[in-house]
């Protein structure tokens, strides 16, 4: 295992957590070690590695500023993994009372083969209130022999009493650069060559975890071999470029507002990440815009990515402003205040084709749930059968509000469900206990009814205040859209009203 391989050995190698081992370091090399330290932080960020070497130099007899040696027996029976005095216990497998008094009884015996016995409890938060009052009173009356580090990915659930005995220390995700640097060395040292861009995009996706990091770059080398190119990366990390933001593209350029809508709506709900998905539809435009703006002769366009897109746009020098508008348009959207909504999406290429649309639109539209709406569901249902279609947020029907609320609620535990309750579905009946909703494609219904029911029965009862059972029924394409309004769900329904023509999804 590549991690295991190239974890730090001692704390000068520790990777973005400078303000710890720095610390450490002084600490050991003045004499002022404490009995109890607990780190925290988010999973492979170096706890454990930062721990052991601690382990190390808290026995080491050569100990230079602090910094283990690596080389005496102590050093090297940890190093071996076959210290007796080194106890690595996991708190999540060992968690109830006993485990802990069992380890509170073998820490009264003297050390064996190290100077120090020094006890690594990972994941300590999973203890039992019984087995945290057990550590407790060890940890204030530890034997001098005896030094604990305790590990957290959970720092909220540690005792404060438990917090208070031990010397904190709290390990940051570790940022880009520092995990492309660490890749970099680590791939140079095994002879992979493997492109910046693909070192980013490792980085990125593991969110700070060095440990994740050097595990995706593993699996990239196992599958790619050891010259994977961006490409490959990419393809290895399931973030492969999602071919309909070439479908869209076209549809921007041949200003067919219908199939771009239809499009935006198709890829929200499988739930793709849209942001990145406008991203790749932008990087598309971008690079076919330079060849249909200097006519590139199509003999020097044989292998281009897009070379299809670009035969069929090549007679149509027109279209270069199309394809300006909608780069421009796309770049605007506003994907923060509500990332899981394709409506900036909408938004955009609406305004990529028919031009910049008012700003007012715009803001209701990326609107992410405010007072106006949560107000609206209170409104009492006799109201409700008869408010008008809504011309803006604020004057959504009560049922539309809470089909929105539904969707923001659903959205964090799952965003494929979510998906399906935005634009796909509305209200049938909202009456005591039941709430049925009417759905536009069996697909999302039957994926609702039954993955879904208990998210959206819960979410559901939260937002009412009382249970709620789930119906599912199916409705026919034309009620939806004479029920829906032009502004109360997707543009694309709005298109629809207005006579446009859906187009198939390609993939
Ligand atoms: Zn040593």
């Amino acid at each position: 295992m590549l991690y295991g391989k190239w974890r730090p050995r001692g704390f000068d190698e520790v990777v973005g957590q400078d303000h710890i081992v720095t610390t450490l370091r002084n600490a050991l090399a003045t004499g002022q070690v404490a009995h109890a330290y607990l780190f925290s932080g988010p999973r492979g960020t170096g706890k454990t590695t930062t721990a052991r070497i601690l382990a190390r130099a808290l026995n080491c007899v050569n100990l230079k500023d602090g910094e283990p040696c690596n080389a005496c027996p102590s050093c090297e029976a940890i190093a071996r993994g076959n210290a007796l005095d080194l106890v690595e216990m996991d708190a999540a497998s060992n968690r109830g009372i006993e485990d802990i008094r069992e380890l509170r009884d073998r820490i009264a015996f003297a050390p064996s083969d190290l100077a120090r016995k020094v006890y690594l409890l990972d994941e300590v938060h999973m203890l039992t209130t019984g087995a945290f009052n057990a550590l407790l009173k060890t940890l204030e009356e530890p034997p001098p022999h005896a030094f604990f580090i305790l590990a957290t990915t959970e720092l909220h659930l540690v005792p404060a009493t438990v917090m208070s005995r031990c010397q904190r220390y709290d390990f940051h995700r570790v940022p880009n650069e520092a995990i492309i640097d660490r890749l970099g060395y680590i791939a140079g040292q095994e002879g992979f060559k493997v492109p910046h861009e693909g070192m980013l995009a490792i980085a990125v996706q593991s969110r700070g975890g060095l440990r994740d990091a050097i595990t995706l770059l593993e699996q990239v080398v196992a599958r790619y071999g050891e010259e994977p190119s961006t490409d490959d990366v990419l393809a290895a990390l399931g973030l492969v470029h999602d071919e309909r933001s070439e479908l869209l593209a076209a549809a921007l350029v041949d200003e067919d507002l219908a199939a771009a809508l239809e499009i935006a709506r198709a890829v929200a709900d499988d739930g793709l990440d849209i942001e990145r998905f406008t991203r790749d539809t932008i990087n598309v435009l971008r690079e076919v815009l330079p060849h249909i703006v200097r006519g590139t002769p199509a003999a020097d366009l044989a292998g281009h990515r897009y070379l299809g897109m670009l035969e069929r746009l090549r007679e149509r020098r027109g279209n270069v402003r199309a394809i300006a508008a909608a780069i421009a348009e796309l770049a605007k959207a506003d994907f923060r205040l509500d990332p899981a909504s394709p409506v900036p999406l909408e938004v955009a290429c609406a305004s990529a084709i028919l031009g910049p649309l008012e700003a007012p639109v715009a803001a209701v539209a990326a609107g992410g749930g405010g007072a106006a709406e949560r107000q609206a569901v209170r409104v009492p249902r006799n109201q409700a059968a008869t408010a008008p279609a809504a011309e803006s947020r604020a004057n959504m029907t009560p049922e539309q509000a809470f089909l929105r609320d539904l969707y923001q609620h659903c959205r964090d535990t799952d965003i494929k469900i979510a998906g399906m309750l935005n634009g796909s579905c509305e209200v049938v009946e909202m009456n005591g206990d039941v709430l049925e909703l009417g759905f536009y494609y069996p697909f999302h219904m039957d994926t609702v009814a039954n993955k879904g029911r208990a998210l959206v029965e819960e979410q559901a009862g939260k937002i009412l205040g009382h249970p709620v059972t789930l119906r599912v029924r199916q409705l026919e394409r034309s009620q939806s859209s004479s029920r829906q309004g032009p502004k109360g769900g997707h543009l694309a329904e709005a298109a629809k009203a207005m006579g446009a023509t859906p187009v198939k999804k390609e993939n």
